[in-house]
């Protein structure tokens, strides 16, 4: 085919294809020209998901009537002027596409005054052409409105979700700028009825609780941290809320809300081996770091942006979600309905919920049994508290009585816990791990152990196993793990050595290594129904509370539960029911 340069309205379609998808695509290009132009206050107003209409008003610098023309054009923009800009982008637009597109694909109505003008303007564009522009009279700010969405591309109309998936896209992208932007007054209403009021108070909590329910908001752990390279802000789950999906976990980069795999895995990592398997936090995480050292130049709908430096900003995140995690959430409390406890169901709209709105209400609104302040760089964050011993339960379970209440501990996570931590720790620092047996033990194995055995030979070398070639089919075990020397040597290799059908790496790499001392904990913790002496008990009550992560067993199971002596007074009727 000859190579021909596409009409104009034929260009105009195949860009706005890439910024336009659909309509949540409009409602944030709407969104972020509001915050571009320093609004104050923004509602957005959704009809049929967006399909029949979508409409942003705001109170921002506004338009003038001379460059209303130009605003519309393709490529116009007043936000960038050379390519240097393009380096360092503060604002959310830049490409001068989004008003052209959206116009080129609706039948779309801009109504604007900019503040040192007394006369606004109203336009009607309809699939791209403008058919009238008039002077009105109105406030500073801005009005558009666009209906009929792909009316004249029917073709997209077809790919477009199920009116309620296009809703849900609506209400998160909208909530979740009115959670970054916590100081600009957001309303969002869809079919007539708002879902969502903000008030523009930087009562984040507030916000939170009209994107989740209550106690969800009031529970999410505050994450706050900078240093010279990048902040870090936002809130994240404590281990008792979690989602069987990693879809609630966000990114504001730079008052941007993007898209990154990459980050949510950092998310996901910091949280490794405390959820069960399948489980995932809820995350909001706000990232500023100096706009050098992101693109944002790399996606049509800037959804994705491109960090300079991903690993640094990758361990950042993953260290200091770790750090919270473990700051606020020593141990898990028990949940008032395991105690059949009838809560009066909370009817409080969620409009009418009133936080605490002073600088510390974040503090406030945490539970009781949390710390009140958490110096993330303090050691002492981590333990528990200092436990007194009460005795065993059911061959089972140990209770303990620490300052805050009454705790259970199951004996076999907890034993799991100490063991995966001290496996761990003597790996790393590579002294005294090995026990020299007295007198070797040879091992002949089948051909499939065997291979399985030589693929880990380095692994077993880390964790302390020496082991020599004896001829074909058979080695000779010279040493054992410390930790395993009470074990049958035969027995502890066998453990050791994966049964895990899949053929594992070869490498020693942390996760293989965890792997197998996952294995290896398992099999060598006490179990339950195991008689323990006082001082075993003592003893493993100590243990854990010198553990780095003591409330959970490396598998994600709770080690203990803990019943706060808040519970326990409402439970016996000492204080107002809940
Ligand atoms: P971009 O945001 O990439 O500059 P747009 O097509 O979204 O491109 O908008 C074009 C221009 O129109 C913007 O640069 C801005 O000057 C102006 N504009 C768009 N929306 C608004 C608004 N709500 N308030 C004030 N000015 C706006
Ligand atoms: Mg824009």
């Amino acid at each position: 085919m000859p190579i021909i340069i596409l009409p104009k309205e034929v260009s105009s379609k195949i860009a706005a294809g890439e910024v336009v998808e659909r309509p949540v695509s409009v409602v944030k290009e709407l969104l972020e020209n509001s915050i571009d132009a320093g609004a104050t206050e923004i509602s957005i107003k959704i009809e049929q998901a967006g399909k029949k209409m979508i409409e942003a008003i705001d109170n921002g610098e506004g338009i003038s009537y001379e460059e209303s023309d130009i605003a519309l054009k393709r490529y116009a923009t007043s936000k960038i002027s050379s390519s240097e800009d393009l380096e360092k982008i503060q604002t959310l637009g830049f490409r001068g596409e989004a008003l052209a597109s959206i116009a080129a694909v609706s039948r779309f109505m801009i109504e604007s005054r900019s503040e040192n003008q007394e006369i606004g303007f109203n336009s009607v564009i309809e699939g791209g052409d403008e058919t009238g522009k008039k002077p009105i009279g109105r406030s500073v700010g801005t009005l558009i409105r666009v209906e009929d969405l792909f009316f004249n591309v029917p073709a997209r109309l077809k790919f477009l979700k199920k009116d309620i998936t296009e809703r849900r896209l609506i209400s998160l992208i909208v909530s979740r700028y009115a959670l970054f932007y916590a100081g600009i007054r957001f309303s969002l209403f869809q079919e007539g009825k708002k879902v969502l009021a903000t008030n523009g108070n930087n009562n984040r909590r507030e916000i939170l609780s009209q994107i989740y329910d209550i106690e969800t908001a009031k529970s999410l752990l505050k994450v706050n941290y900078s240093d010279d390279y990048l902040q870090l802000e936002g809130y994240t789950s404590p281990l008792n809320i979690t989602r069987s999906t990693r879809k609630e976990i966000f990114f504001f980069i730079n008052g941007r809300l993007v898209n990154d795999p990459v980050l949510s895995s950092a998310i996901i990592r910091g949280y490794h081996g405390l959820l069960m398997v399948g489980r995932f936090p809820i995350t909001n995480l706000f990232i500023n770091i100096s706009p050098t050292e992101i693109d944002v130049n790399v996606h049509p709908t800037k959804a994705e942006i491109r960090l300079k430096n991903s690993n640094q900003v990758f361990t950042a995140i993953q260290r200091i979600i770790r750090k919270t995690i473990a700051a606020y959430a020593p141990y898990a409390a028990v949940p008032p309905r395991i105690w059949k406890t009838s809560e009066p169901t909370k009817n409080v709209g969620n409009l009418e919920i009133n936080f605490n709105s002073s600088a510390d209400s974040d503090q406030e609104v945490q539970s009781s049994e949390k710390p009140k302040s958490v110096h993330l760089d303090s050691k002492k964050a981590y333990c528990l508290p200092l436990l007194r011993l009460i005795g065993q339960l059911g061959l089972t379970y140990i209770a303990a009585e620490g300052p805050d209440g009454l705790y259970l501990i199951d004996q076999h996570a907890a034993h799991e816990r100490i063991l995966f931590e001290k496996i761990t720790n003597q790996g790393s620092m590579d002294e005294n791990i090995s026990q020299f047996l007295l007198e070797p033990i040879s091992i002949t194995l089948p051909a499939t152990q065997i291979e399985r055995l030589e693929k880990q030979l380095d692994l077993l070398a880390w964790i302390g196993f020496q082991l020599e070639p004896f001829g074909p089919g058979a080695y000779k075990i010279m040493a054992v793990p410390q930790v395993l020397s009470s074990m049958d040597p035969k027995e502890a290799l066998m453990t050791a050595i994966s049964d895990d059908q899949k053929s594992p790496k070869e490498l020693v790499d942390t996760e293989n290594r965890e792997k197998m001392i996952k294995r290896i904990c398992k099999r060598l913790a006490m179990k339950g129904g195991q008689v323990l002496s006082t001082q075993e008990q003592k003893q493993l009550i100590q243990d854990l509370e010198n553990c780095k992560n003591p409330r959970t067993c490396p598998h994600g199971r709770p080690t203990m539960i803990h019943i706060s002596v808040d519970l326990l007074e409402r439970q016996f009727g000492r204080r107002g029911s809940v």
